[in-house]
């Protein structure tokens, strides 16, 4: 295999019921225009009565069609009848003892997705999955092995947002107002870069300002490494990126990563040094898992800042997650601490992930849903969807 092959993730991407109708959460405005034209909604109006709906989508949280007031009751019915505004289902909703909120969410075609929401005092970070499991297969991450994979949609990646905004109850706040859903992670389950086209509507619709209007500052992508795309990202995307590097040789890399097989150290760190920034402060994360005994040498921290040398970069240290079965071990604190500080000698900002939700099991890397855990097979849930 060479870097020119085309990227073909062994995505199984489940043939859905067709939704008896489209759904308008996740459309971009062009699109939504397109379905208000198709309803008859005349020309003229198109772009005031797509201003109207998105408001009452993404600033005010409409679950349905007869909540927008401001749209004639013909136009409403008319939606009604032709389209949804239709959230994932939440099965169950965990509350860690540190505040954590874990969420278990069913989308179309019965598959499960977690999504996390980690609260600080006055702000907090929602972690979005992009996938369905992860076809990529990091050998410390529990979504890592879980087979079944297929992509979210659009719907199903802004759902996420809407959810835990009706969760916090943070619906119609006034520009400028403090929210606890302040920051956005792509760090849940999957990779986004085998998503890129629904992450990216996704995200356009997470930074208009006129919706949820989060800014492309406070959105995180997190990669495994899917190097053509992280450029596609940065041109269309234009959200912060971090990087899953977690090692500093090949060697190395190839086991806890193996997609550096196909997009080594080097063709990385590549792609990083052109990665276009739009302000000086900006950096790009390198989020480094603490693997006791594997990656975690003074030596490794030594090569780790000779790598990076160049690139605006900051390094965010975790420590490893276990889950049942994990092949290897959290680095010891004074570790962490040692490895940081060469890190940080070397100009680098090094801090250190303080794993939340451990006890929920909603730590980074630990997510893995129950759909898996009763193992279907493929053939099974092609079945049960005809
Ligand atoms: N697929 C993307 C985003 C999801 S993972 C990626 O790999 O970047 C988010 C972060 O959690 C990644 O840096 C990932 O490597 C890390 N991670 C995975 N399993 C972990 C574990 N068990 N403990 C700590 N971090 C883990
Ligand atoms: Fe997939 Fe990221 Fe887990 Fe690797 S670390 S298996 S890319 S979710």
């Amino acid at each position: 295999m060479t870097s020119a092959d085309p990227i073909t993730p062994d995505v199984l991407t489940v043939p859905r019921k067709e939704a008896a109708a489209p759904n308008l959460i996740g459309m971009p405005r062009t699109e939504l225009k397109a379905a208000l034209a198709a309803i008859g909604i005349p020309e003229r109006q198109l772009n005031m009565r797509a201003g109207q709906i998105w408001q009452w989508i993404y600033v005010k949280g409409a679950t349905s069609f007869d909540q927008m007031t401001t749209l004639g009751k013909d136009i409403r019915a008319n939606l009604a009848q032709t389209h949804v505004i239709e959230r994932p289902v939440v099965v169950t909703r965990q509350v860690s003892t540190d505040g954590t909120r874990k969420y278990l969410l069913r989308i179309a075609g019965g598959h499960e997705v977690e999504m996390v929401f980690i609260p600080e005092t006055d702000r907090g970070t929602l972690c979005i999955s992009s996938q369905v499991g992860c076809t990529l297969t990091c050998s410390f991450c529990h979504t890592g092995t879980q087979k079944l994979v297929r992509n979210l949609t659009p719907a199903e990646i802004v759902g996420q947002i809407l959810l835990a905004r009706d969760d916090l109850g943070e619906w119609d706040t006034m520009p400028g107002d403090k929210r606890m859903l302040s920051n956005l992670v792509l760090m849940g389950m999957g990779e986004p870069l085998y998503n890129t086209d629904n992450v990216r509507d996704a995200m356009k619709i997470a930074m208009d300002g006129d919706g949820i209007a989060l800014s492309r500052r406070r959105i995180t992508l997190s990669t495994s490494g899917v190097v053509p795309e992280i450029v596609r990202a940065g041109e269309e995307i234009g959200c912060m990126l971090a990087i899953s590097f977690h090692a500093t040789t090949d060697e190395v890399r190839d086991k806890l990563v193996p997609i550096n097989k196909r997009w080594n150290i080097d063709t990385l760190l590549e792609t990083c040094r052109n990665w276009p920034r739009l302000s000086n402060s900006e950096r790009i994360t390198f989020e480094y898992v603490m693997l006791k005994g594997i990656n975690d040498s003074d030596e490794d921290a030594y090569r780790l800042v000779k790598l990076i040398e160049g690139i605006p970069a900051k390094i965010n240290l975790i420590p490893f997650n276990p889950w049942p079965g994990a092949p290897y071990e959290r680095s010891s604190n004074n570790r962490i601490r040692a490895f940081g500080d060469i890190v940080n000698n070397a100009g680098y900002a090094s801090p250190v992930r303080a794993p939340r939700g451990e006890d929920i099991m909603a730590a980074c890397g630990q997510l893995k849903s129950a759909t898996e855990r009763t193992r279907k097979s493929r053939a099974q849930i092609a079945a049960e969807i005809r």
